[in-house]
């Protein structure tokens, strides 16, 4: 079956009622009612397959990897290993060694801050992010500009929470050294033009970091034709377990790249009169990993790919006009970012409502939303805002959920004004 026809037959097969059925916490309740789980950009509840690989590694092949010579420690080794070759397959990286296994896209962050820019930063020099930007891709960059004398400068995001491209261009001068920006903002849903930005720093020999933290759960991420330095997300916004990410990077760079973190495994050979290091990526993996986190991740890279990426987007994409339109009829609410290109993240005030009495009326009806900054402070800035209120969707979201969440808001709503 060519791609086409692959996509037209997932499409017709896609049942989000069935898939409901595959995740056990969408069956409970909250404050006694039937949960409806709206805070999927903070993370994702787990499939079924997710959690019965935890429990199966746990139950009949756990035991430390690559270094055991005996039967369960080479069977735990080989599902490890596997699920690397997944994350591989899934972005479709050129190579396994350019996976490199971290706790969560923070410390992916952190560690191509460390081990990458820093030693290219001096005084007066400059690294680029953009104002929609989550904590983790500022503070990092922030602690490494302070040591260096360096600085983190911010590009404009317009009234509509787009990147303004042209002053992002503008703001690329010969004193930047890195590029690190957001695919898809967690706090206004864009989806920034990444091949564009890419492009940019291409053009002017700049690397350039991408932060895929909202973005490989919502559409198709090839880091082949990106082409990006690096690339970073975690597994438990994925359907996977908290306590993977993944920091892909060229084999190059991760090459040359001194080591994030000494200790087991991350050497080739230690001694007292000098230490050598183990190649990519198991340079920067140092100690034991997350075994079972990790062979579980690769079992939610399967249950999406199940799916297909591009079904999920096409059933979010319908999620997201049908919520735009029902939660814009709530008097006095106002819907932070409405860039055409958005994947499914709706964040809104509410006129007379502070952001946290909304969520905690919200949750009295069984609805799960985040309240607060969404570690987004400095786009909160932009907006006018300390704080609003996010409903975000996943694969497993129905109309039915955007429908209590629209009558909730009308409760609120004439509760406050
Ligand atoms: N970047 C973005 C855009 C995010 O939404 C998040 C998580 N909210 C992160 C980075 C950080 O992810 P984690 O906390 O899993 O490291």
């Amino acid at each position: 079956m060519n791609d086409a026809a692959t996509i037209a037959t997932r499409a017709e097969t896609f049942d989000v009622e069935a898939i409901r059925v595959e995740f056990p916490i969408l069956a409970t309740e909250m404050q006694g009612r039937p949960l409806v789980y709206l805070d999927s950009a903070a993370s994702t509840q787990k499939p079924r397959a997710v959690i019965d690989a935890l429990a199966r590694v746990y139950e009949a092949d756990y035991a430390n990897i690559h270094r055991g010579i005996y039967d369960l420690s080479q069977r735990a080794s080989a599902m490890h290993d596997e699920a690397r070759r997944k994350v591989e397959r899934f972005i479709n990286a050129r190579d396994w060694r350019e996976i490199v296994f971290t706790r969560n896209a923070t410390e992916a962050i952190n560690l191509v801050a460390q081990c990458f820019t820093a030693a290219k930063l001096g005084p007066g020099d400059e690294i680029l992010v953009s104002e929609m930007e989550h904590h983790a891709n500022i503070v990092p960059w922030q602690m490494i500009a302070e040591a260096k004398g360096a600085k983190v400068v911010a590009a404009p995001v317009t009234d509509a929470g787009e990147l303004d491209l042209e002053a992002f261009e503008r703001l690329i001068k010969p004193e930047t050294r890195m590029i690190a920006t957001v695919w898809v903002s967690n706090v206004l849903g864009t989806i920034n033009p990444v091949t564009e930005i890419v492009g940019l720093a291409k053009a002017h020999g700049i690397p350039v970091l991408i932060d895929a933290a909202q973005a490989v759960q919502h559409l198709p991420v090839d880091v082949q034709t990106l082409d990006a330095d690096f690339i970073v997300f975690s597994g438990h916004k994925l359907y996977g377990p908290s306590g993977v990410g993944v920091l892909w990077g060229k084999a190059a760079h991760l090459d040359a790249m001194p080591p994030y973190q000494g200790g087991g495994d991350m050497i080739e050979r230690v001694s007292f009169s000098g230490t050598t290091w183990n190649e990519i990526p198991f340079k920067f993996e140092a100690g034991t990993p997350d075994i079972a986190g990790i062979i579980a991740l690769g079992a939610a890279i399967d249950f999406v790919e199940r799916i297909g990426i591009e079904a999920i987007a096409r059933h979010e994409a319908e999620l997201l006009g049908y919520g735009t339109r029902a939660i814009q009829q709530v008097p006095g609410l106002r819907l932070i970012g409405t860039a055409p290109e958005k994947a499914s993240v709706l964040t809104f005030t509410l006129e007379g409502a502070h952001p946290q009495d909304i969520g905690m009326m919200l949750d009295l009806d069984g609805i799960a939303i985040r309240t607060g900054h969404h570690c987004a402070m400095p786009l909160h800035e932009r907006f006018g805002l300390s704080a609003s209120a996010r409903a975000s969707f996943g694969v497993y979201n129905t109309t039915g959920d955007i429908d209590a969440l629209t009558k909730s808001l009308h409760r609120v709503a004439g509760m406050f004004q």
